[in-house]
């Protein structure tokens, strides 16, 4: 596909291609009351140099938050810091981030890729998690194994993202259909919240927004258990101003950086209904 007939979809979702345009993205968004965290695109090095490149990214943008006072966390994809490649330079690299995570009192979340590389992941976090707490993971809802993953994981600290699920995996490990991922993104979510868990709530689905807000409320769960997350250009209504008025934490999901055009390519591919939604977009602009 011609880079032109992508760009329209990028720049809906993307920060833009330099720092200094994330940056202003960000503070934007922290301004209207928002928090956010800060994905550098890519995945799949081919290298441990580019790994190595990615890591150094990543801590350099510790610094910047820091120093332009941003109210802004980090995620990132172990792909990119070379889990494709090997186990150990990943590790490696993730280790050199959370220090810098923890020299800056930040924090780093772990994006969860296809499901050849969840137990990798899994691992590595729980390998992590007791000398670096300022670590998170992520669990998708789709993935049958999810809810007794979040039973295994859910002790002091836990930190875990809960989102539907972007790859195409199949029915032997995943759910397919639309309720039941839903329902099991609800018992995720309220397995965590039941033990000593937080939640961190990334989906623009609003009717299972309602659903576990309602349950929030009934349940008198602390509002520092958990927090909602959204990929940065998805339009939500007011429902995201809805949830800051609760005086709930809402966080952003901002990808940014050169990769825009394989990024954005490679969502569409696996998901081509975004184009419509990009579409939609487009037309009500
Ligand atoms: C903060 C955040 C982090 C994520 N991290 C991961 C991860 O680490 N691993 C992973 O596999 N997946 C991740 N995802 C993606 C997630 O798994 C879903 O694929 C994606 O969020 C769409 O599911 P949904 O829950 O929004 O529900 P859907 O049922 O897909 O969408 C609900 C409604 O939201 C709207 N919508 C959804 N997506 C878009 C869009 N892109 N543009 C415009 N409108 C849209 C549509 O109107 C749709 O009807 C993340 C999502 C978020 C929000």
């Amino acid at each position: 596909m011609p880079r032109w007939s992508i760009h329209p979809f990028a720049k809906t979702y993307v920060a833009g291609e330099s720092i200094d345009e994330t940056i202003l993205a960000v503070k934007e968004i922290n301004a209207r009351g928002f928090t956010c965290t800060l994905d550098i695109l890519g995945e799949h090095v081919q290298s441990a140099a580019e790994a190595e490149n990615i890591t150094r990214e990543y801590c350099d943008l510790y610094d910047v938050i820091t120093a332009e006072n941003m109210n802004c966390n980090i995620s990132i994809k172990l792909t990119h810091i070379g889990l494709a490649l090997d186990k150990n330079i990943a590790a490696e690299n993730l280790i050199r981030i959370l220090k810098q995570a923890k020299l800056h009192s930040n924090f780093c979340r772990i994006d969860m890729e296809n499901s050849t590389y969840t137990q990798q992941t899994i691992d590595l976090y729980k390998d992590c998690v007791s000398i670096y707490p300022n670590i998170g993971i992520v669990l998708q809802a789709y993935l049958k194994r999810s809810l007794e993953d979040a039973r295994d994981l859910n002790t002091l600290g836990f930190n875990t993202r809960i989102c539907k699920g972007i790859y195409d995996e199949p029915e032997t490990i995943a759910l397919q259909d639309r309720t039941s991922i839903q329902d099991n993104f609800f018992q995720i979510t309220k397995e965590i919240l039941s033990g000593n868990g937080f939640a961190a709530i990334a989906t623009h689905d609003i009717p299972l927004i309602d659903r576990i807000d309602e349950w929030i409320e009934s349940t008198q769960v602390s509002s520092d258990r958990f927090e909602f997350q959204v990929l940065y250009g998805v339009p939500m209504g007011s429902r995201l101003e809805r949830l800051l008025d609760k005086g709930y934490t809402v966080r952003q999901y901002i990808p940014f950086g050169k990769e825009w055009f394989d990024y954005s390519l490679r969502r569409l591919k696996e998901n081509p209904k975004i184009m419509s939604y990009v579409l939609g977009n487009l037309f009500k602009r």
